[in-house]
């Protein structure tokens, strides 16, 4: 897969339709090791400029998908266009169509207590049984600094008996992605996301913001104005553009 580097976070070049096509032959034929799925917005890789491990991840990651318009606007300006915006949140439907046709089972980590069993229940209703088990994101782990606890293991160890194909890690960045490279060979599944708040919103208890201001490429904004605690993470975007218009040239570079 055709590759291009913004700020030397590598983002594989393909559109939402060749995505899931390359999710569903992975899950149909297996593979070595678990395939692993990042989905960095604009805020995930100005969080790599200073987190070079965050980045040492993604970059080794099976798939990363372009989940931020600023990605796409940067690969636009730099001639080196990225094909279009690929969602964590719409991967993440797409596996679950993919799982109900196919059989596939589905396990949830992540969110508040409460919200992963309320997606669970949600995601029944729309695709059928494909969820084996959930689990919030509040445990003790490595996510929040006791890599090893017994409670994480015990979790670990529920997930494998339970046989998922597939395991959603929403913590948040940079915590899932870290999440997933310490445990994802550990885990006895197929595919393995970090997709954020996509539970949040698979619970009904976050809304995507509406149509009209996706396509106008307005997804922070809306955000922005739904949750004002979000302006220390979204300051970045601004910040993130000036980079682009004013940094060196191979900022955004082809990875081939
Ligand atoms: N989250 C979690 N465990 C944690 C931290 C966060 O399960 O230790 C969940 C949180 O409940 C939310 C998701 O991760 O469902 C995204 O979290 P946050 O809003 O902090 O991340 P962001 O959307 O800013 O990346």
């Amino acid at each position: 897969m055709n590759k291009i580097s913004i700020m030397d976070v590598s983002i594989n070049n393909v559109t939402k339709a060749e995505a899931g096509e390359k999710i569903r032959n992975r899950l149909e034929k297996g593979g070595d090791g678990i395939f692993t799925i990042f989905t960095p917005n604009t805020e995930i890789v100005m969080l790599c400029n200073d987190d070079s491990e965050l980045k040492r991840i993604i970059n080794k990651g099976s798939m990363v998908l372009p989940d931020g318009i600023g990605l796409i606007y940067a690969s636009r300006i730099k001639r080196l266009p990225l094909k279009e915006r690929v969602t964590g949140f719409d991967t993440s439907v797409e596996i679950l169509t993919i799982a109900a046709e196919k059989g596939y089972k589905v396990f949830l980590l992540g969110g508040a207590p409460g919200v992963a069993e309320k997606a669970s229940a949600n995601i029944r209703k729309k695709f059928g049984d494909i969820i084996c088990g959930y689990q919030h994101g509040y445990f003790k782990g490595q996510h929040i600094g006791h890599a090893d606890h017994q409670e994480e293991r015990a979790i670990i160890n529920r997930i494998n008996d339970l046989k998922p194909d597939i395991v959603f890690v929403g913590l948040g960045s940079p915590k899932q992605e870290k999440w997933i490279d310490y445990h994802g060979n550990n885990l006895n599944a197929n595919l393995v996301i970090g997709n954020g708040g996509t539970i949040d919103v698979l619970s009904g208890n976050v809304k995507r913001a509406p149509q009209f201001y996706q396509n106008l490429g307005l997804e922070w904004l809306y955000r922005l104005v739904s949750d004002p605690k979000r302006i220390k993470r979204q300051i970045l975007l601004p910040v993130f553009m000036l980079k682009i218009l004013f940094g060196p040239k191979d900022i955004v570079k082809s990875n081939n």
